[in-house]
């Protein structure tokens, strides 16, 4: 098989693996393995998946410490035909078994060491511990026993959602491997490449980490468990790692304040990136590119290459990727002008878990975008602009979604959930600058105005829901929301917050 007709993801790592059996494909601390290695390792658990009843069709839960196991467990999956589905550790056990009720997971891939915390997120849920020695046979599944095709899903990535919970987004194999041949057009890595794998699995970026390593030949390098998550320190750490490819968040990129020398390709996706850090960043024996794309289109939909003097824009189409700016009636703008971002091609994901009205709301089939007839495209809720050049500049978003230290959230969410308490009767959440840095902020009018809302209940109640990047900093009760003159809440002009959201007596036996 040629790797142009490898269309399912496992197909493009046993491409790899068959190219290159003795090169090393994964790194973690002491542990170092082969692509031949990390084939045998997955072949084995997918023998086992299949053995657990895991089948085509079956969303199966990866719930790990960082590790090389979480990605054995991803080519697993692969290889299996089931979909994976990122629970991260840190997530409150409410947030877990919704997604597991929702998604009726009966399968779960995890390791013995974090078995305690099974019971209560993952009962009724059989667990397949992936460090367990085992015997089951190291050679790959036959495409007759299993059958996973390009319109098979790959996985199952969870956002922040408007309603209260967060929102599934349904990948297919074909969809993503599309999008690794675009990437692999901006920049491919090769063998001797080593790929740093710092994203959590359940950001979309881990499926960048992981391709551009698996389809080129190059080390996915995973930081132990303890390693630095920011700062200096993780720039050193990187640094010692040899790290040629180093894909962030800018705001993580602005902790470091020292030069990574063994890199070569720095990608920075996820949010506005300045001018200002590609200045500080830019080598010449090192290329920096700015990313954009949301989790609907899988992973990165444009690219550009940043030079200092030049503003950073969010630049153009990935090959194969077709982007329009429309306005409110989803008709074209003429050239030059803004409007929001709409995306069109094969990588579109299928949309939704079961959510029929937000996938046809997201994914609408417009007419008029071309002479070419109707396509399916994708609504980014991202105010853009094309320029002279033929890039795109961004200008924020037209809806109430943000950016938090790179983790998207829904602003809806948070005061969907702050809504539930019995003390609150509207919330209404949103970004302060105030400290240098962003922090979300909420205030809540009271349900009673002569009771005062029990502020750690609320903190539990929050906590109980929202990843920790989604609690707000401070609450702050006021009569009223300021409003603006048709009605809506007048985000700008909420004062600066005064009380910080902490809990201020320990929660009962
Ligand atoms: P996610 O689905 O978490 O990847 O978030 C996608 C959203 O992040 C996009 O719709 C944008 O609002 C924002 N975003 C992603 N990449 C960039 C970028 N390079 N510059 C500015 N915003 C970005």
């Amino acid at each position: 098989m040629t790797k142009a007709d490898a269309r399912c993801l496992h197909e493009v790592f046993e491409h790899q693996v068959d190219s290159t059996p003795d090169v090393v494909a994964l790194e973690c601390g002491t542990v170092q393995l082969t692509y031949r290695e990390v084939d045998e390792r997955a072949n084995q658990l997918a023998n086992r998946i299949r053995r657990a009843g895991g089948r085509g069709g079956h969303a199966v839960g990866l719930y790990f410490d960082r590790s090389e196991l979480p990605v054995i467990a991803v080519l697993a999956s692969h290889k299996a035909g089931v979909t994976y589905v990122p629970l991260e550790r840190s997530w409150p056990t409410e947030r877990i078994r919704h997604i597991v009720d929702e998604l009726k997971i009966v399968l779960c891939l995890s390791e013995s060491t974090l078995a305690e915390q099974w019971s209560e997120a993952f009962e009724g849920v059989v667990v397949l511990a992936a460090d367990e020695p085992s015997a089951a046979s190291a050679t790959r599944l036959r495409d007759d026993e299993v059958g996973v095709c390009p319109t098979d899903l790959a996985y199952i990535i969870y956002t922040s959602g408007t309603s209260g919970r967060p929102k599934g987004v349904m990948a297919e194999h074909g969809q993503v491997s599309e999008y690794v041949d675009a990437f692999n057009e901006v920049c491919a890595t090769g063998i001797g490449d080593r790929v740093y794998q710092g994203f959590p699995m359940s950001f979309d970026g881990s499926v960048e980490e992981i391709w551009m390593a698996y389809s080129n030949g190059s080390t996915l390098v995973v930081p132990e468990a303890d390693a630095p998550r920011y700062g200096d320190d993780l720039g050193h750490y990187v640094a010692q790692l040899g790290i040629t490819y180093f894909s962030t968040v800018p705001t993580m990129l602005a902790t470091m304040s020292r030069p990574i020398p063994s890199l070569r390709t720095l990608v920075l996706s996820g949010e506005v990136c300045s001018a200002q850090l590609v200045d500080k960043w830019y080598r010449p024996d090192m290329r920096i590119f700015n990313v954009y794309g949301p989790t609907e289109a899988t992973v990165n939909s444009t690219s550009t290459e940043c030079v200092p003097g030049r503003p950073v824009t969010i630049g153009r189409p990935l090959a194969g990727y077709e982007l329009h700016v429309v306005d409110e009636n989803l008709a074209p703008v003429p050239p030059g002008e803004k409007g929001e971002l709409i995306i069109c091609g094969d990588t579109l994901a299928r949309g939704y878990v079961n959510d029929p009205d937000l996938t046809a709301e997201r994914f609408p089939t417009l007419d008029g975008l071309d002479s070419n007839g109707p396509k399916r495209s994708y609504r980014t809720g991202d105010f853009v602009r094309w320029n002279d050049d033929g890039e795109l500049e961004f200008f924020g978003r037209i809806d109430g979604q943000v950016k938090v230290r790179g983790f998207r959230v829904e602003l809806a969410e948070i005061e969907s959930v702050l809504g539930e308490h019995d003390d609150i009767r509207s919330a209404c959440v949103t970004v302060y600058q105030g400290n240098g840095y962003s922090e979300l902020i909420a205030f809540a009018v009271p349900e009673a105005p002569e009771r005062e809302v029990d502020r750690n209940s609320v903190l539990s109640l929050l906590a109980s829901r929202l990843p920790v990047y989604m609690i707000p900093s401070y609450l702050d009760v006021v009569a009223e929301f300021p409003r603006t003159t048709s009605g809506k809440i007048d985000r700008k002009q909420l004062p600066a917050p005064v009380l910080p959201l902490v809990r201020t007596r320990v929660a009962a036996p």
